[in-house]
């Protein structure tokens, strides 16, 4: 049986290349040097796969900061203002990933996207009316001819054309159809160059084709593999899908002459089916996606086996084992992991494990007696986990009732009560809970980690800066007050180390965008909280003050998609179990006098499903009454705020109101105020606090300004509704655009008030 890796990370195992990009931007090393440091991870990437004897390993799956953005300066699709700079080709690049702000120009970088339904985020091209889609470069060959020096024959890994052209933003009337023949012609070029290469497979990427479909993408589709593949000459021709499956155009796909297809069978829930039902052309070689891309844990070789034998039934022996896409969303290797007790990392893999995977289940294919004892071992692993479990958790999910989900009494009645005690200011004004981690807060928590300093001298520290921050609220005049988080590293990992259930790794980066890199927390066995998070925090702000405080905690959905999650037990239980937990807390904060509690959830809208009629049934309709779990318990008179950001809205605004929040704050400044005609739409009924200035920059917004974003605010949101607030935390802003930002922000709520 033959092995395929869609693709490997990029980055380098200890980073290398986010740390040696990051040089080159601040110009402490050259060129060629960031270049040979690309060049040592490349070739590091082809030697694990080799040795591991994989059969079908990619290049130019390798990119400095996106493959989507290595495809646009491919085909040609650089907007003029970035030709305009006149800088080299490597400097026009990272101005379109990054910006360029210097002696040539001053020009933003290209809009950025989540990439599918993973938290990794791709450079969004830009198409004009007078773009010339042609092929102008030669990165896929020279890497081709790059692995091949080094004795590996790989299939080139390209972004599809299709993918390529439903991902890209069409600035003027000009539509994806009106390229297809520029990009066929491209890519047809391409090709020629990779057989006088000597090339022999090339793999198209084509994710898009798992989205819900139109009839015109499917004409699209078609047209442009009809094209292409009518010259593809002695190349094979692997088209390659994931994150879902393709029912939509399975038997177009299977139908036209491609030499494999590749298809996702752990995160398309219908892969199997269709290849059931439909059959499977027998010329063709069926790459089957079936070691997890995105999670962590260790293949269950008994099962793989059970599919790959049902595939055998329907493609004979033309089946490849391959991952379910690329590895680029998982970590690089275990090997940074030795504090972990084996009891754990045994039952991980991460990307260089799943290599051995591959081979293992090859062997094991193979009949072998060294299989035998693999399978075995296997086996073993999955009867014997170390124990994860929690009964009194496991009870407690179980019991939850319908009314658990629902918060007494309504929306309209709890305002009005809220309303009288709380005593607030019309356009009442808040932050989002950070304020500026300085240098000398996180040294502190570094400190106290290292044990460099005890218990009492953190605590001090904290409450200083928390007296401070408070201080500070109250002289710029604001009405809810926070604590500042400066306990927090971040918002999901400081919740995780306080919940029992959790595992945390050293090294296990994943590339999020660009240079930048999370480290998403495990989720090992049963979430529950042994006492409470925040409590003393937030009791300690509010005893300086008399001004109502804000507790601030994160939200069960956000907390789990930022986590890698369990596979043994359904996500939708997992984030109950976590559900229950800030349950706990939400109720210990309000029995401690907090009366305004917010919960964030920035992350709700990632494990949105990617096709919009499994919205709701695969998603929505359990992570909705999730979040309303973590609230219902309260008193009608506490107030429950929630926050997100991040991500678009404006298609899921009843599932928002529907989470029953008493006040909602997000991101809005950058989307042009759109979400603002959504809203009204939608009769929304949470009282809303639109961002009204971007946290994103250092730059302090004027009163003028706000007041503007204000007054159109009003048009569409009621007076009693509406909140005055930045539009996320502070965290990463310093301590003196801070202040006169929110100096300006309260400064322009009182003008409003004013006014009316
Ligand atoms: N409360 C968090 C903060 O202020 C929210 C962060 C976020 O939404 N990303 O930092
Ligand atoms: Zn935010």
């Amino acid at each position: 049986m033959k092995t395929s890796v869609i693709g490997f990370p990029r980055i380098g195992k200890n980073r290398e290349l986010k740390f040696a990009s990051e040089k080159y931007f601040k110009e402490e090393i050259t060129e060629e040097e960031l270049l040979a440091v690309a060049k040592e991870i490349r070739k590091g990437n082809w030697l694990s796969q080799k040795n591991a004897n994989v059969s079908f390993i990619s290049s130019n799956d390798f990119s400095f900061y996106d493959n989507v953005l290595d495809t646009a300066v491919l085909l040609n699709v650089i907007p003029k203002r970035y030709r305009d700079l006149k800088v080299s080709p490597l400097s026009t690049y990272f101005a379109m990933a990054r910006g360029y702000q210097g002696d040539k120009g001053n020009v933003k970088a290209l809009a950025m996207k989540k990439w599918f339904n993973t938290n990794y985020h791709y450079i969004v091209p830009e198409i004009d009316d007078d773009a010339e889609i042609r092929l102008s470069g030669n990165k896929p060959v020279e890497e081709y001819l790059e692995a091949k020096a080094l004795g590996v024959e790989t299939k080139i890994a390209l972004i599809g054309p299709f993918t390529f052209l439903k991902l890209a933003r069409y600035t003027g009337k000009k539509a994806a159809e009106d390229f297809s023949l520029q990009v066929v012609s491209a890519y047809a070029e391409l090709l020629g160059k990779l057989v006088s290469a000597g090339a022999s497979w090339v793999q198209f990427d084509e994710p898009y084709l798992v989205k819900d479909l139109t009839a015109e993408d499917i004409l699209l589709f078609k047209a442009i593999y009809t094209a292409l593949l009518s010259d593809k000459r002695t190349l094979k021709v692997l088209l390659q899908t994931y994150f879902g499956d393709i029912r939509d155009i399975y038997s177009d796909v299977t139908a036209l002459d491609f030499d494999g297809i590749g298809l996702d069978f752990l995160e398309g829930r219908k892969t199997e089916e269709l290849v059931k039902e439909n059959g499977f052309p027998k010329e063709k070689l069926l790459f089957a996606g079936l070691i997890n891309g995105k999670n962590i844990w260790k293949n269950n070789y008994g099962k793989t086996l059970e599919k790959l034998s049902f595939l055998n039934g329907i493609a004979g022996e033309n089946v490849v084992l391959s991952t379910s896409c690329s590895l680029l969303h998982v970590p690089y290797s275990l090997s940074g992991e030795e504090d972990l007790p084996r009891d754990y990392t045994k039952h991980f893999a991460f990307a260089e494990e799943k290599l051995i995977e591959l081979s293992e289940i090859e062997k094991i294919a193979s009949g072998s007696d060294e299989g035998k004892k693999i399978l075995s071992d296997n086996e073993v692993l999955f009867e014997h986990r170390k124990d994860s479990s929690d009964d009194a958790v496991k009870t407690r999910v179980a019991a939850i009732s319908e009314e658990d989900y629902e918060r007494k009494p309504d929306f309209f009645e709890r305002e009005k009560i809220q309303k009288e005690k709380l005593g607030l200011p019309l356009f009442p004004t808040t932050t989002i809970g950070s304020f500026p981690q300085t240098q000398e807060v996180r040294k502190n928590r570094q400190a106290f980690r290292k044990g460099e300093i005890s218990k009492e001298q953190y605590i001090a520290f904290n409450q200083e800066k928390i007296k401070e921050c408070i201080a500070l609220q109250e002289e710029i005049g604001l009405d809810v007050l926070v604590h500042g988080e400066f306990e927090r590293n971040d918002m999901v990992e400081y919740f995780g180390e306080h919940l029992s259930g959790y595992v945390f790794t050293r090294q296990a980066w994943v590339q999020s965008y660009g240079t930048r890199c999370v480290k998403p927390p495990i989720i090992w066995g049963d979430v529950s909280r042994k006492d409470p998070i925040t409590v003393f925090w937030s009791k300690f702000a509010k005893s300086c003050t008399n001004k109502p405080v804000k507790g601030m905690l994160t939200g069960p959905v956000t907390i789990l998609n930022w986590s890698f999650p369990r596979e043994d037990i359904s996500i939708k239980e997992s984030t109950l179990q976590i559900a229950l937990a800030i349950r706990d807390e939400v109720l210990d904060l309000e029995a401690n006098g907090i009366d305004i509690i917010q919960i964030d959830e920035a992350a709700l809208r990632e494990k949105l499903p990617l096709r919009k009629s499994d919205w709701y049934s695969e998603y929505l309709d359990w992570a909705i009454p999730a979040f309303r779990l973590v609230h219902s318990g309260v008193k009608p008179e506490t107030q429950i705020h929630t926050h997100m950001c991040y991500s678009e809205f404006t298609d899921i605004i009843p599932a928002i109101d529907a989470m029953d929040a008493d006040v909602i704050t997000f991101e809005a400044s950058r989307s042009d105020l759109l979400i603002l005609d959504a809203l009204l739409e939608n009769h929304f009924k949470t009282e809303v606090g639109p961002g009204v200035y971007d946290i994103h920059s250092p730059r302090v917004p004027s009163v003028d300004e706000i007041v503007a974003a204000l007054t159109k605010m009003r048009e569409k949101i009621s007076d009693s509704k509406l909140w005055v607030n930045p539009d996320c935390g502070l965290k990463t802003r310093g301590n003196e655009e801070t202040k006169a930002s929110l100096l300006n922000l309260v400064e322009a709520a009182k003008k409003v008030r004013e006014r009316r």
